[in-house]
């Protein structure tokens, strides 16, 4: 029996029973409260198991590119190639999808990053760079086996990628961890003092960069990682000559350049990938989500020809793999999604609506709650505060209250998919399908603005029976 044919009743009682949902407190649904079952999907809107519609704000998690309209289409790729060869490994052989696939990805990358190693997944992606990070170093003679990345950044869930995240709460019920990360400062401008220019902000970061470098051992870090624009904490993009600059300290110390365009890969930021936007020139770049759209698990390292030089020696072998590396039907699902996203051109669409987008989520300034709108592309973060003109946060009860106690439900309840978000200061993240445009954008703004304000008035109710 598959899920459309059970009863909505039996349906939430057999996922109480059976489905351990991720990051989910299990404990909190009791009666009264119903597991969200999403039984189906259409463009940018999804349907409860009881035919109610929502705007999917979040393209799944930044990953239905294309939107849920697509799913015959991508069937029948899928379908064709179940037909001609279901499954083959690239442990040790090579098959057509996987072929034509890494092709795609070099030519989207500008054949700069030529050489790509398949996962399922995105933390599987960055434990597969860092360890191709320290095996490139000790090819080269060298052991370096530290890897740099930025506070509050997410970047998955396996041993390693879990090590390099930024989000202390996700490590530490795992602790000890994968030793020898160091974290440095996110490019949160928000959080920076009044009149700071985008230059002396960069200045900042480098010099912390640098400091950190030194600290650690130039000769001991492989590997520095960092989102584009960084997700956890808010969409935030960098300021002016960062990249650059990052760029020429990791050429200083010999440190390869880790792009995590797990998110912001697959035209999200208005480009292929967000590194050609912001010209990161980083040396590998690691992705999955919109590389499919979320229509099959499928993730890839992209390395420059420089980093899989030592690996073309005599005999040497990067010693890692992935039984569903570059699955071939994953992979034909992915070579129809980017057949799709660029016979939809979806790609100068984001560019062409990106103003559009934040303009309409400007509407939203005016709320008292609302403290910053940022973001890129079709990525954007809104900053909730206590207090706009000090830009104070919330505290760690009320931020509770606000987003789990209230706004999630609220905006659910609503008819609107997002995030409410508190891994750093409080945020709603939006990051609809790429197919969205003004209906779908007006429609966010109108439950958000309506939702914010009813958590505004409700949060002065409860601080003026408090005090
Ligand atoms: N890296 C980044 C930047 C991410 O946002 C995520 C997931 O959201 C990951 C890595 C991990 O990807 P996955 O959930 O596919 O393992």
């Amino acid at each position: 029996m598959n899920g459309t044919q059970r009863t909505a009743e039996d349906l939430q009682r057999v996922a109480r029973e059976h489905l351990w949902m991720h990051f989910s407190r299990m404990g909190s649904y009791g009666a009264d409260a119903e597991i969200p079952i999403i039984a189906g999907g259409d463009g940018c809107y999804v349907t409860d198991q009881h035919g109610k519609r929502y705007l999917d704000a979040l393209a799944g998690l930044f990953a239905v590119q294309i939107g849920y309209g697509h799913g015959e289409e991508i069937g029948q790729a899928a379908l064709e190639q179940m037909r001609e060869l279901p499954f083959y490994t690239v442990w040790g052989y090579g098959h057509p999808r996987a072929i034509e696939l890494a092709s795609e990805i070099s030519a989207l990358s500008h054949g700069e990053r030529s050489r790509v190693f398949f996962t399922s997944g995105g933390s599987e992606a960055v434990d597969t760079a860092w360890k191709m990070a320290r095996q490139y170093h000790t090819l080269r003679g060298e052991r370096r086996w530290k890897a740099i990345s930025r506070d509050v950044a997410y970047h998955g869930t396996t041993m390693g990628a879990l090590s390099i995240n930024g989000v202390p709460a996700l490590r530490e019920p795992f602790e000890p961890l994968v030793p020898s990360v160091a974290r440095v400062s996110n490019t949160n401008s928000f959080r920076r003092p009044d009149g700071e220019s985008e230059q002396e902000f960069a200045a900042f970061l480098l010099d912390e960069l640098e400091r950190t470098i030194l600290r650690e051992g130039p000769s001991t870090i492989a590997m520095v990682i960092m989102e584009p624009v960084q997700n956890s904490g808010g969409a935030f993009t960098a300021p002016a000559g960062y990249w650059a600059g990052v760029r020429e300290l990791c050429d200083r110390y010999g440190i390869l350049l880790c792009a995590d365009e797990v998110i912001t890969g697959f035209g999200r930021i208005g480009e292929w990938f967000a590194s050609q936007r912001y010209d990161i020139k980083p040396d590998l770049m690691t992705m999955a989500k919109g590389l499919s759209s979320a229509y099959a698990s499928i993730g890839a390292v992209a390395a420059s020809e420089s980093v899989m030089e030592p690996f073309t020696e005599q005999g040497a072998v990067f010693a890692h793999g992935i039984t569903f590396g570059g699955h071939p039907v994953a992979a034909a699902i992915a070579l129809k999604n980017l057949e799709i996203m660029r016979r939809e051109a979806l790609i100068p669409r984001v560019r062409a609506n990106e103003q559009a987008f934040r303009a309409t989520l400007e509407q939203l300034a005016e709320l008292p709650i609302v403290g910053d709108i940022r973001g890129a592309g079709y990525f954007w973060a809104i900053e909730l505060v206590a207090d706009k003109d000090t830009r104070t946060t919330f505290t760690a009860e009320e931020s509770e209250w606000l987003l789990r106690g209230f706004l999630s439900h609220r905006m659910y309840d609503a008819g609107l998919i997002c995030r409410a978000d508190d891994r750093g200061d409080p945020v709603i993240q939006l990051s609809p399908p790429l197919i969205a445009g003004q209906p779908e954008f007006d429609r966010i703004v109108a439950i958000l603005g309506e939702v914010l304000l009813e958590a505004q008035q409700r949060m002065l109710t409860t601080s003026a029976a408090a005090s």
